[in-house]
């Protein structure tokens, strides 16, 4: 689907109000609801999984909708959860995304709900984002009557490099409500990045794609001393490093970035001895799935061809990553109104430039327009310029933001059921 001509929500979607009360007692009722948001959060931070399979985290969500009217069931490549919320009368299927896994790395916080897994560390907010899905399913059961359509709650496993979303929409995500497929989708993500409370969204490229590779130069052995002899892929992968960096600052519209790094480079054992191949490992980033595409193939051709030049052969292998996130622009700018009517014109901002890191909601933006937004959550005595950041072990995000993230869940998928 070209998400940039794909149907959109539009600002005027958010001048509606949520069942007639409008979007400050959602704020209010999240504010109220507070304690069991933190309760979950901690709960899920201290017994941090990661990867694909997260049983205890599962546990822990399908106790937490239990009392809910919400139809359940799990994953079984992976274990997700999908809820499924039904209104009181027909209407569109929205969905709101929380991701469940941890990272492999150790706390050094000294929270007291620090991890309680050594090598497994809630440290980029999965656990929020469960916690305040499961606020705003409360808040959005809680007024059922209003909503016309259906909220399905997509609880993902596998979200750091394990495509946990590509998994479930092949088990039919999209497809939960069969007679209303999802048509419009939200996600959050808790950063340190952004002032605690606000809400950062932007319209088209959000993050990046991540592709990664291997270019592996195959020559042949020999000793050091007469290298006629042999056929060293040494220098020819020195050259290869080189030629992509040139590739990319001559090929590449600047307006529609690239980068392209090779973070390992590996070959030969001792200082005699001309190694038979050389290996290296990159990885590239893009903002569109033209460049994606282009830069691609181009570091597969020059990679072969300058080996070629040297009567050696370089061997491509593409391990694929996440696509680039797109927002479609309607649904941002509902976004940023919402968040605006929500928390006040200073706690809504639109994003200067994209994230280069990547997420796997693109798979489901790929498919129905839809937004993620990040939520700031920079611990109030510390600037966000230089606050430990997602991925670090010593990142703490800013419990007072959860709040304003489960309303803002609850507001785009209230919005989209107004009827
Ligand atoms: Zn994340």
């Amino acid at each position: 689907m070209d998400m940039n001509s794909a149907p959109s929500q539009g600002p005027a979607a958010s001048s509606r109000v949520v069942g007639g009360e409008g979007v400050l007692p959602l704020l209010a009722a999240a504010r109220a609801d507070a304690d069991r948001t933190v309760d979950l959060r901690r709960r899920l931070h201290r017994q941090p999984e990661v990867g694909l399979q997260l049983p205890a985290t599962q546990a822990m969500v399908l106790a937490a909708l239990g009392d809910l009217p919400i139809e359940l069931t799990t994953g079984t490549s992976t274990s997700s959860v999908v809820g499924v919320l039904r209104g009181a009368r027909p209407g569109p299927t929205y969905l709101l995304r929380g991701d469940m896994d941890a990272l492999p790395l150790t706390e050094t916080t000294g929270l007291p709900f620090a991890s309680e897994v050594p090598g497994a560390m809630h440290a980029c907010g999965h656990d929020t984002h469960v916690a305040m899905l499961a606020g705003a399913a409360r808040l959005l059961a809680a007024r059922r009557d209003t909503l016309a359509g259906q909220v399905v709650f997509m609880f993902q496993p596998g979200e750091e490099g394990h495509h946990g979303a590509r998994f479930m929409l092949e088990e039919g995500l999209l497809d939960v409500v069969p007679d209303a497929p999802v048509s419009g989708a939200f996600a959050l993500h808790i950063s340190t990045v952004f002032p605690t409370g606000t809400i950062n969204v932007r319209a088209g490229a959000m993050m990046a794609s991540a592709d990664q590779f291997r270019i592996i130069v195959h020559g042949r052995g020999g000793h050091a001393s007469t290298p006629h002899l042999a056929a060293d892929p040494v220098p020819v992968a020195a050259e290869i490093v080189l030629a992509l960096q040139a590739m990319v600052t001559r090929r590449v519209d600047v307006f529609d970035p690239a980068v392209v790094t090779i973070g390992h480079l590996e070959a030969g054992t001792k200082d005699n001895i001309i190694p038979p191949s050389a290996v290296m490992d990159g990885t590239i980033r893009t903002l569109s799935p033209e460049r994606r595409a282009d830069v691609l193939a181009s570091v597969q051709r020059v990679a072969e061809h300058v080996a070629a030049a040297h009567d050696l052969r370089a061997e491509f292998v593409r391990v694929e990553g996440y696509p680039v996130t797109v927002n479609d622009a309607g649904v941002a700018a509902q976004v940023t109104e919402a968040a605006a009517q929500l928390l006040g014109e200073q706690a809504s901002a639109v994003m200067a430039a994209p994230l280069m890191g990547a997420e796997d909601f693109s798979y489901v933006l790929e498919q129905v327009p839809g937004a993620m937004a990040f939520l700031g959550a920079c611990p109030p005595e510390l600037d966000p310029a230089t606050a430990p950041g997602n991925h670090s072990d010593l990142v703490v995000f800013d419990e007072d933001a959860l709040p304003a993230g489960v309303a803002m869940y609850a507001v785009m998928a209230a919005q989209a059921l107004a009827g």
